[in-house]
């Protein structure tokens, strides 16, 4: 599987993922998104009910595929 990320498709910078655990609910489950470090942008948050682990590689192919694309971004306002 690869798990690459690639560079911000609206600045270049660099992404990471970002995971965090929701205990609010129960069960309680975990929440994977992608951010880039620079202009903060991010993909859609994908949680992990099947508790799999998969939420985090669709977050990261959202993104990779969001920097093939340039379609649906949310921060595009300052890009002419
Ligand atoms: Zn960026």
């Amino acid at each position: 599987m690869n798990i690459e990320l690639k560079a911000c498709p609206f600045c270049g910078g660099q992404a990471e993922i970002k995971t965090s655990i929701n205990t609010k609910n129960f069960p309680t489950y975990q929440k994977a998104y992608v951010e880039c470090k620079d202009c903060k942008a991010t993909t859609d948050v994908f949680t992990d009910k099947n508790c799999n682990g998969k939420h985090i590689f669709k977050a990261i192919e959202a993104w990779n595929r969001r920097c093939e694309h340039d379609g649906t971004g949310s921060k595009r306002s300052d890009q002419e």
